[in-house]
């Protein structure tokens, strides 16, 4: 089914962040097409008027001109936090192409972040930015698996426009996430990606919201011999699993000579300085207990 696309008049397309990682985030449009099931913007939906499912529908955001970019001079902004920059849409309607267009010459410290290798359409701006980061999120290697959870390209493609990316300069970051418990195969992924990418980061799988049990469905009828384990983490919440993933990524990082760190604040080493930083994103609760 195709998804419904309405464009959607807005004043500004640049809003201040809460996010650790930015001053600003951009959003060119609302909702995204990729439909992840485990999307955690899909919270979004009831901020949008749609009653439409998350994933079916589109607005194509069009903004007031953006007076004096040059005022965002040393800002950082992060594309996109509750939509993907390069949905399927992005083809046509170029809204993320304008965006980088309007900052071209503006030294602000930008961040994308997609599922998609449209992104190599925009190769030719991304290079002019000094300060710019571009990350794919890929959690498996499995394209079965990725099919049954999204509809954004393959696997295959999102490694082959982050090395292309990598191999022009860009720094590149391989954000593996949501890592599910049992499925993710966390070190295959380090290993598919490290020689393309400056980062690793790692994200576990929080389950919340509404798509808790469509997630539990789904291990119900597809991995049937995982779901004792998925009530101990998200029934009981029981860590177990996080602490011995993180001790066996540890022991990767530490046979492959790669620094491996908890969290950002953590890092000793330039992002640029090889070898591949791998990065712990724990949530809260495991970030504030002891080793
Ligand atoms: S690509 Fe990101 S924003 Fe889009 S549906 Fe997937 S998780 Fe949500």
């Amino acid at each position: 089914m195709n998804p419904i696309i309405k464009t959607l008049e807005v004043k500004n397309v640049i809003t201040k962040s809460n996010l650790p990682v930015c001053d600003y985030s951009v959003n060119p449009y609302v909702g995204c097409t990729h439909a992840c099931k485990y999307c955690y913007a899909s919270f979004m939906k009831k901020f949008t008027g749609h009653d439409e499912d998350w994933g079916t529908f589109l607005d194509v955001k069009i903004w007031n001109k953006i007076k004096n970019p040059q005022r965002y001079a040393g800002k950082s902004f992060f594309m996109s936090s509750v939509t993907d920059p390069y949905n399927p849409q992005e083809k046509i309607y170029r809204r993320t192409r304008e965006f980088l267009e309007i900052f071209q010459g503006v030294d602000i410290n930008l961040s994308l972040q997609t599922k998609s290798d449209l992104i190599l359409r925009d190769l030719d701006l991304i290079r002019t930015f000094k300060n710019i980061r571009v990350g794919f999120s890929i959690n498996t290697l499995d394209e079965n698996f990725k099919d049954d959870m999204d509809k954004a390209v393959s696997i295959e493609r999102r490694l082959a426009a982050m090395k292309i990316l990598h191999e022009a300069g860009i720094r590149t970051t391989c954000f593996i996430s949501p890592i599910f418990p049992g499925i993710t195969d966390v070190v295959a992924i380090i290993y598919a990606a490290k020689n393309f990418c400056n980062l690793v980061w790692l994200e576990n799988l929080n389950l919340r919201g509404n798509f808790k049990p469509k997630i539990f469905a789904y291990v119900r009828e597809k991995y049937p011999k995982l779901l004792p384990l998925y009530n101990e983490i998200y029934h009981k919440k029981n860590l177990g699993y996080w602490f011995e993933l993180h001790k066996i990524v540890e022991d990767y990082a530490a046979k492959n000579h790669l620094e491996y760190v908890r969290n950002r604040d953590d890092m000793q080493r330039d992002f640029d300085a090889p070898p591949v930083i791998v990065n712990f994103f724990f949530h809260e609760q495991i970030k504030n207990t002891p080793r």
